[in-house]
This record gives C-alpha cells, sequence and structure tokens, in this order.
C-alpha cells in the first residue's frame, strides 16, 4: 500500500540549550564512567594466558565413559538421543559381543555433533547407566566442522584424557541428576 502524507510523522530536532552546544555535560558523563571503570574490579581474563575458573556445573565437551573393565559404559538404549532437542546425537545399536553377558546391546557407532548441540546437560540427565557426561574440557577445537562431529572413539579418549587429568572424575549416579544439571554452589 502506498504512503500518504497523512502516514508521515514529522519530527523536529530538539533545540539545545548553551550548555548542551558547548559538549562539557556529556563529556563530564562519559569521563565519570570511564573513570569508575578504571578503579572497579576487574572482570576481564587474560585467556589463554590465564584459566578460566570454570563452575563446578560448567557443561563442555562430552564424552562417553567407561565401565571397570574398561568397556564403554553405554547400552544403546537411545534416551540421550531422543531427550536432545538439537538432535545431534546419532547412535547406530548392534548386539553386544556374546563375552558381555551383562547387557544385550552395544553402540556400534556412536556419534555426537559438538557444533549443533546446544550443551545443555539432557543426555546426560536422561543416560540411565552414566554412560555419557559432559565434562569441563572447553578448549577441544577443530580445523574443520567434520572434525567436530566426535565419533565414538573421540568421545572414549576425551573420556580418557579427563579422568587423567583429574579435572572430571565421573560425576553422576544413576538415577539421580548428574552435576551439569545441578545448581552452582551458594
Ligand atoms: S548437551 Fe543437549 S544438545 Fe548437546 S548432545 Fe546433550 S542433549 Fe543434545
Ligand atoms: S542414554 Fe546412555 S546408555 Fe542410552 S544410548 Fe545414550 S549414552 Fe548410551
Amino acid at each position: 500500500m502506498p504512503l500518504t502524507e497523512t502516514d508521515v510523522r514529522w519530527v523536529e530536532a530538539p533545540k539545545l540549550g548553551f550548555w548542551d552546544q558547548l559538549y562539557l555535560p556529556a563529556m563530564v558523563d562519559g569521563l565519570k564512567t570511564t573513570l569508575g571503570h578504571m578503579f572497579s574490579k576487574k572482570i576481564t581474563e587474560q585467556y589463554p594466558e590465564q584459566e578460566p575458573t570454570l563452575p563446578p556445573n560448567y557443561r563442555g565437551v562430552h564424552r562417553l565413559n567407561r565401565d571397570e573393565a574398561g568397556r564403554v559404559k553405554c547400552v544403546a538404549c537411545y534416551m540421550c538421543a531422543t531427550a536432545c532437542p538439537a538432535h545431534c546425537i546419532d547412535i547406530v545399536a548392534a548386539p553386544a559381543p556374546t563375552e558381555w553377558k551383562d547387557r544385550e546391546k552395544y553402540p556400534e557407532t556412536f556419534v555426537i555433533d559438538e557444533l549443533r548441540c546446544i550443551y545443555c546437560g539432557m543426555c546426560e540427565e536422561a543416560c540411565p547407566v552414566d554412560a555419557i557426561e559432559l565434562t569441563t574440557l572447553y578448549d577441544l577445537t577443530g580445523a574443520s566442522r567434520e572434525q567436530m562431529v566426535f565419533d565414538k572413539e573421540k568421545l572414549l579418549s576425551v573420556f580418557d584424557q579427563t579422568t587423567k587429568a583429574g579435572t572430571d572424575p565421573v560425576r553422576s549416579r544413576a538415577g539421580k541428576l548428574g552435576a551439569a544439571s545441578e545448581p552452582p554452589p551458594q
């Protein structure tokens, strides 16, 4: 629909007073803000020279946990993939090896697209056997989109890396919410 003259609202430019025309009050106001920030507590962290202090419920890169025998804990139940709001978990289940008497299935492939993930922690909450956890690892990078699609071996290597470093002990317990879903301590 074309505009008519009545649709147009003309606005007068505000008249500046004597002090406004000098811009001095505005400059003093700006300087006050700058000086206030100069003497206030610094909150910027000089990463990467300075490592950030992470809250205990920080949600970083995933890992697939291993059981006491070193096998992948996952039983390929698809609960995490079903709970995932970003649809970034892809699992192909297969019958477990015959010598694995404690389960029927295991994940033949287990893939998470770390770029699509929104790090909500729903997969950790949904897992009935505490096989998937979000770690405090935040600086795992890749040179391409493909490198940020983590397969089972990569996710198990994150478990090995984080448990060896002692930064992320296995946190969750079956039937209870994982640390990723708990509020930070007061
Ligand atoms: S953290 Fe959330 S978005 Fe990421 S894989 Fe788990 S459920 Fe999906
Ligand atoms: S919820 Fe746990 S056991 Fe089930 S498929 Fe996901 S990681 Fe595996």
